[in-house]
């Protein structure tokens, strides 16, 4: 049988309850307050019967309190909590506490009386905003780091350009050709350069990934289309360790997946180039997929190399672990595992590997199927380069260069490598200010232009020259150490033609001018 409550027994129940309950009547005046309202406003709920509600509400916001109360008592209906609107309320002492208020209307012998329940909110709001502020600082945090990032790629690949650029000239000069030994010299001083810039770069591309700056576009991508280009990269190197490249058939259900064309070949490039340096003279390297399930693809590269150890395993796709091969003498970052992790993550996919010491491994990436027609781009056409050269004759008319730059070492460079040419007259400077007036006064054929430079920047100096009438048509090429994209992006908006990162490849300083010239040429 249920049991029948007296009035004290609500009452009592009402003062157990965890929230501060206030029972007001149509005109605003409490009827009622249980004893937790004490602990939250500091009246006792004895003083504050008889007392107009406002009196636990923030006088700045009596007038708008006034008007809902009025509002609410003409059309009362229950209101819960959590209505999303930041409450405030008052204590006795006049400090303001954020609340969350429950309401609902009383029919009466009395007449229309109405009930709210207050709830203390201020610990959650506390948590919220404290919250808030560590994200800010996290996000700020990482800005910095981004900031750094790209301001420590400068610093290092500046030095790095000299170094290269020097060597590679020197490899590439006809007028004082290097004798056998020299060479063999020089390719060691390129070829540590190189790594030096591919740790650089790995380093940031890990950085970037972490912080979040990775743009990752998908689209339907040909998977037989990037294991051709991958083995094709790889060949010559697979040649010279003696390993064989095998493409195993591809099935039908196979032949596309949804992926970053770009980093897809990443992924797969880092799997098969450990594949041949983890791999054994006279062994091979497989590329296979499969479907795993209705949704995904598995591309693996399994090699017959000296594969891993069991205790190993954990360590094998963490940041700058080399999983047992620190001591080694094969070459290596322990980076380039991390990265196609969270690429293949970026991507909705998964990456995994299987390995036996002594036996050989299988490293994979599972990307989701795609059954659209991707982008079919010719191979050939898309890497057959066209080598033109304007420089190497004689009849062609002279050309003005203008090259920007304040770094005495890169400024040498260029001089060094367009002496090379004869029909070429370069003219430098060493600010952009100085820079404006020789293109002014020359009109060169093209310019190239460094970034960062003291006082106005490369930018700004390339978005004077296509402000004005007189230099809109002379083409910029941008050459900056900076490598990060929103350099690049603004490189492209100030109408750069072509923008290289320093260190710059002789080669393509080159066939980025011959290409300008071809054009102002027609
Ligand atoms: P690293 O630059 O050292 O090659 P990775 O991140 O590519 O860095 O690989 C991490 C580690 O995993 C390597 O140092 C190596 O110990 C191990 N590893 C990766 N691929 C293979 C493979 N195919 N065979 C044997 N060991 C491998």
């Amino acid at each position: 049988m249920p049991i029948s409550f007296r009035s004290e027994d609500y009452a009592a129940l009402l003062d157990g309850a965890p929230d501060a309950i206030v029972v007001v009547d149509e005109d605003g005046d409490i009827q009622f307050a249980n004893r937790r309202t004490a602990d939250l406003f500091g009246w006792a709920p004895e003083e504050l019967v008889g007392r107009a509600i406002e009196v636990l509400v923030p006088d700045r916001l009596h007038g708008s309190h006034f008007g809902e109360r009025s509002r609410y008592i003409a059309s009362p209906s229950v209101r819960p909590m959590g209505s999303g609107r930041s409450l405030f309320a008052r204590r006795r002492d006049g400090s303001e506490f954020p609340v969350e208020i429950s309401l609902s209307p009383l029919r009466t012998a009395h007449g229309l009386l109405v009930s709210s329940i207050i709830r203390d909110v201020s610990e959650r709001v506390h948590r919220e905003e404290e919250l808030k502020r560590l994200r800010a600082l996290a996000d700020a945090a990482n800005a910095a780091k981004s900031e750094f990032l790209s301001s420590m790629s400068h610093e290092l690949r500046t030095p790095l350009n000299a170094v290269l650029g020097f060597a590679q000239l020197l490899r590439r000069s006809r007028k004082n050709p290097l004798d056998e030994q020299q060479r063999g010299m020089i390719d060691h001083i390129v070829k540590g350069g190189e790594h030096l810039l591919h740790l650089i770069d790995e380093v940031l591309d890990l950085a970037r990934i972490e912080a979040g700056g990775v743009a990752i576009s998908t689209e339907p991508v040909e998977v037989a289309d990037v294991l051709t280009e991958v083995r094709s990269a790889l060949e010559p190197v697979a040649a010279r360790a003696g390993i064989a490249i095998e493409l195993a058939p591809l099935p039908a259900d196979a032949r596309r997946v949804m992926a970053d064309r770009t980093r897809f070949v990443q992924i797969l490039m880092n799997f098969a180039s450990n594949a041949v340096k983890y791999g054994r003279p006279g062994g091979r390297v497989r590329f296979a997929c499969a479907t795993t399930n209705a949704v995904d693809v598995r591309m693996s590269v399994i090699d017959d190399g000296i594969g891993i150890p069991v205790d190993k395993h954990p360590l094998v796709f963490l940041p700058f672990q080399r999983a047992g091969q620190e001591m080694g003498t094969i070459e290596g970052t322990g980076i380039g595992l991390a990265i196609s992790k969270r690429l293949a993550e970026l991507m909705g996919g998964r990456v995994g590997f299987a390995s036996e010491a002594g036996h050989g491994s299988e490293f994979w990436v599972e990307l989701p199927t795609s059954d659209q027609d991707s982008h079919h781009v010719d191979g050939a056409s898309a890497s057959a380069v066209r080598r033109v050269s304007p420089f190497a004759d004689g009849e062609l008319p002279r050309v003005t260069v203008v090259y920007v730059e304040d770094n005495p070492a890169n400024v040498e460079l260029m001089v060094q490598l367009l002496s090379e040419f004869d029909r070429i007259d370069l003219l430098t400077a060493a600010t952009a200010e100085v820079g404006l007036d020789l293109i002014r006064e020359h009109l060169p054929t093209v310019v190239l232009m460094d970034i960062n430079l003291p006082g106005m920047s490369g930018i700004e100096a390339t978005r004077r020259l296509r402000a004005s009438e007189e230099t809109r048509h002379i083409p910029v090429i941008g050459l900056s150490a900076a490598a990060m994209p929103r350099d690049r992006e603004l490189a492209v908006e100030a109408g750069f033609i072509r923008y290289l990162t320093k260190p710059f490849d002789v080669e393509d300083v080159i066939s980025a001018l011959e290409a300008v010239l071809k054009r102002t040429e027609r």
